[in-house]
């Protein structure tokens, strides 16, 4: 089986062909060029030499010349020591799992630049004596939550709930409905989550309707707490019911909210996604959500609690040893605190921006790029990370589908959005100041002859 020839790949060049793997200069050769060797210094030998050897293929199926592959290498090295590179969300979806969820604003990023270095994150210095970790960020979480008394950060959204479950129910029963049993992505489910901390599951009502009467008949002894699933990827629509954290408030056991999307506080376009505040006051003893959603902020999981009961609660969650598994690093400290001090963020702004305004973009960048360009009405979504069926009016410029590879291997990378035979670029998404960016990566990729 194995000698039999394999069509096409075999076979040798035609006499008259030069075989082009003859030609293709060899790594240290390529490697020889001052500016890969800089980049060496820059980057380490490893990123180089895959740019190399990327750029040697490239020679080889004959898409550039040999003379050409240092040139090419160079233009294929990341910016940074690492391969991760810069992508301009023009997808319309403010909160892009796949991109990373929120940018950072950029008090954030300064935020960030601090503590990349050594920085007192743990220490008191006007006293020299060790500090509590993390003290700036919870006070700013309390200042920006009304009625939160304690707050608690950890690695992201799923750690903040499984430290909950573990802290308060393990070998104990979970009491939740069975239309709030979510699968959050990638094929990772809350109640899977849940178990995994050693709680057991008491579900309770229908998929469509679970009534007050259901929980109160599994409370018992056993019961650690009742948890509301905020549903923030899906709508459920028709013969519905739900009960709210006031009612389950008198049942006498904690109620814990996990709201996902790291709304703090009502916003007017997002009228059905439960904030933080808004949960505490209606009842919840603790609020569970994540630092990237919504809040616009690093990954991180917040528990908040309110006066009395929740501030015990988070103290017990805080001093719980799985709590020092899914502790936060300074770097998400800092991003975290200036996320919650600063002016505001970026999703804020892509959430809030009039529709006009994209319009007018969406003019100017298509009058740029000129006849391969149009500019469109489009539709954005907030994304994975909250208000499911919330549709947001927005503009994008239409480019031929053929733009679409091009624009994902350009530097900024560029990911639009496929629709009806064109590539969309959804402006919503993009911060303005980035515009000029996506123009030069646009006329970058256009193919040439357009
Ligand atoms: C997103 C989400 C989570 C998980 O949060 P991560 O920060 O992604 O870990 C949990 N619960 C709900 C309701 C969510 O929306």
């Amino acid at each position: 089986m194995t000698d039999a020839p394999v069509r096409g790949t075999t076979a040798p060049p035609p006499a008259d062909a030069p075989d082009p793997r003859r030609a293709v200069p060899r790594t240290d050769a390529v490697l020889a060029d001052p500016r890969l060797a800089e980049a060496i210094h820059r980057l380490g030998r490893a990123l180089v030499k895959r740019a190399v050897a990327g750029a040697q293929q490239q020679a080889r199926a004959g898409a550039i010349t040999p003379a050409e592959v240092a040139e090419a290498a160079l233009a294929a090295l990341p910016r940074t020591a690492t391969r991760l590179r810069p992508v301009l969300n023009a997808t319309g979806v403010l909160l892009h799992t796949n991109l990373g969820r929120a940018p950072l604003s950029a008090a954030a990023r300064e935020a960030l630049a601090v503590a990349a270095g050594t920085c007192d994150v743990e220490l008191d210095l006007t006293t020299g004596t060790r500090g509590r970790r993390g003290a700036g960020v919870i006070d700013a979480l309390l200042a920006a939550v009304p009625g939160a008394a304690a707050a608690h950060v950890a690695n992201n959204g799923a750690a903040a709930l499984a430290l909950v479950a573990a802290t308060l129910a393990a070998g104990k029963e979970i009491v939740v409905s069975r239309g709030e049993l979510v699968e959050i992505g990638d094929g990772f489910r809350i109640p899977d989550l849940l178990e995994s901390t050693g709680a057991r599951l008491r579900e309770v009502g229908t998929t469509n309707r679970t009534h007050l009467a259901d929980y109160a008949r599994a409370i018992g002894p056993d019961t650690g707490f009742v948890l509301k699933v905020h549903p923030s990827n899906f709508t459920v629509s028709g013969f519905t019911s739900e009960v709210g954290p006031e009612e389950l408030a008198g049942l006498d056991v904690p109620v814990v909210a996990d709201i996902g999307s790291g709304l703090l506080t009502p916003h007017p376009l997002l009228p059905d996604e439960p904030d933080a505040a808004g949960m505490l006051a209606r009842g919840a003893t603790l609020v569970t959500a994540s630092g990237d959603k919504l809040l616009g902020g690093p990954q991180a999981g917040l528990v908040l609690g309110g006066a009395g009961e929740g501030a015990e609660l988070v103290e017990k969650v805080r001093r719980f040893p799985l709590a020092r598994a899914m502790r936060v690093d300074k770097l998400t400290l800092a991003a975290l605190e200036a996320t919650l001090r600063g002016p505001g963020t970026p999703v804020r702004a892509a959430l809030d921006a009039p529709v006009e305004e994209l319009r007018r973009r969406a003019e100017q960048l298509a009058a740029r790029l000129g006849e391969v360009a149009e500019a469109v009405d489009s539709i954005s979504t907030v994304g994975g990370g909250g208000a499911p069926g919330v549709t947001l009016p927005s503009a994008a410029v239409a480019l031929p589908e053929r733009f679409a590879a091009a624009l994902r291997a350009g530097d900024p990378a560029v990911l639009g959005r496929l629709e009806g035979g064109r590539c969309l670029l959804d402006l919503r998404a993009l911060d303005p100041a980035d515009d000029e960016a996506l123009a030069a990566a646009v006329a970058a990729a256009a193919p040439t002859g357009t």
